[in-house]
């Protein structure tokens, strides 16, 4: 087994990742077969289990509702909405069922309870829970955590330098105090980012640092590839290629030697050769479905063919960590506190934001 070093360096990050590729992929493939199954490959299903109207400006995101973007909103859906979609991915594969809510933060009130619900629901169904709701309080983690939780989402998106070119109304330190008081519980960690959004190589090895030193290391790091949308801040960018891809999840197989690394947004521009280097470069986890909360994604007859063809088996539920318990709402410890953290709110200016909003403000007016 090779060592967790939480200690790692920006510069040597990116040497490793500008190694000859031959022997990053060398390099990361033996790592890989140390702490895993190389043909074992973790499913999951992301459900927007609340979609649109978000008020936080997130350059990338189609959801933030002051960009317009082309998406169709939704209120929160309801539990057997959600069990039902939840049965339907443990048919086709899937371990883990995803539930994201375009929030800021998460609430105490009937949304919450609602989602605490769900929770236990597909715990019920002996699937791997996870939540992406936003920023949470210890109170609100140990609440989802008593309901059955596995598994919580929060990205740190890019690194701590370049996430004040993406986001203006909440800082980086808010993320990693949400993953503190997910660490507060037995709930795991999912947390990675996305590149192409513009950023340099510094702030892709400067994102890994930052998961990195997180001790223990997230569980999960989804790695993302931008995918740009009509009426973001970002819906210019050009597309990153396989190659960054295949480097970006070698390095973080290197530097995490024990997570799992996941392919998440941009699978669809990718081919099965490309995916099929990410699986030998160490990602062993998949998003399944044909939309990723509001982008595209390849379908999962699509993916259980490639599958096949590659002799890749999806995971087991609960392999990694044990399932937890639900408790019932009846028999919880925990009261709602009604708190009302002080999140951060910058609200300096990125301009690439700021015209996107203009733009956006422009065609309400004219329509
Ligand atoms: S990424 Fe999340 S927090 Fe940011 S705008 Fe989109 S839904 Fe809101």
């Amino acid at each position: 087994m090779s060592e967790i070093r939480h200690n790692w360096t920006k510069q040597e990050i990116l040497s490793i990742y500008n190694k000859p590729l031959m022997e990053l992929l060398y390099d990361a493939a033996t790592i890989h077969r140390m702490h895993h199954d190389p043909n074992t490959v973790q499913v999951s299903t992301l459900l927007s289990i609340k979609t649109g109207g978000c008020p936080e400006d997130c350059g990338y995101c189609p959801q933030a509702a002051r960009y317009h973007t082309n998406i169709e909103g939704n209120d929160l859906m309801s539990v057997p909405q959600v069990k039902a979609q939840a049965l339907r991915a443990k048919e086709s594969g899937s371990s883990r069922v995803c539930m994201g809510a375009a929030w800021r933060n998460v609430k105490d009130g009937p949304e919450f309870d609602q989602v605490l619900e769900m929770v236990r629901t597909i715990n019920k169904l002996d699937m791997e829970v996870c939540c992406t709701l936003g920023m949470i309080t210890e109170n609100q983690a140990k609440r989802l955590a008593e309901a059955g939780l596995y598994a919580y989402n929060h990205n740190l998106d890019t690194s701590e330098d370049y996430y004040k070119d993406v986001i203006s109304t909440r800082a980086f330190e808010d993320r990693l105090d949400t993953i503190e008081n997910v660490r507060k519980t037995n709930v795991t960690v999912c947390s990675g980012g996305i590149i192409g959004m513009g950023e340099k190589l510094e702030d892709r090895a400067g994102m890994l640092v930052a998961l990195a030193s997180l001790s223990p290391q997230p569980e999960s790091v989804p790695i993302n590839a931008l995918v740009p949308v009509e009426g973001t801040p970002m819906e210019a960018i050009e597309p990153i290629s396989i190659w960054e891809m295949v480097r970006m999840v070698a390095t973080t197989r290197i530097v995490m030697p024990q997570t799992q690394v996941r392919l998440s947004a941009g699978r669809t521009q990718m081919s099965r050769e490309g995916q099929a280097m990410c699986f030998f470069a160490g990602a062993n986890s998949i998003f399944a479905g044909d939309k990723l909360l509001t982008t595209p994604n390849p379908d999962v007859n699509e993916d259980m063919e490639m599958f096949k063809l590659l002799g890749l088996n999806p995971q087991k539920p609960f392999t990694k960590v044990s399932q937890p318990k639900t408790v019932e709402a009846e028999a919880s410890q925990y009261q709602p506190l009604g708190e009302k953290p002080k999140w951060s709110r910058p609200g300096h200016k990125i301009e690439r934001n700021e015209q996107a909003k203009a733009k956006a403000k422009a065609t309400v007016n004219k329509a």
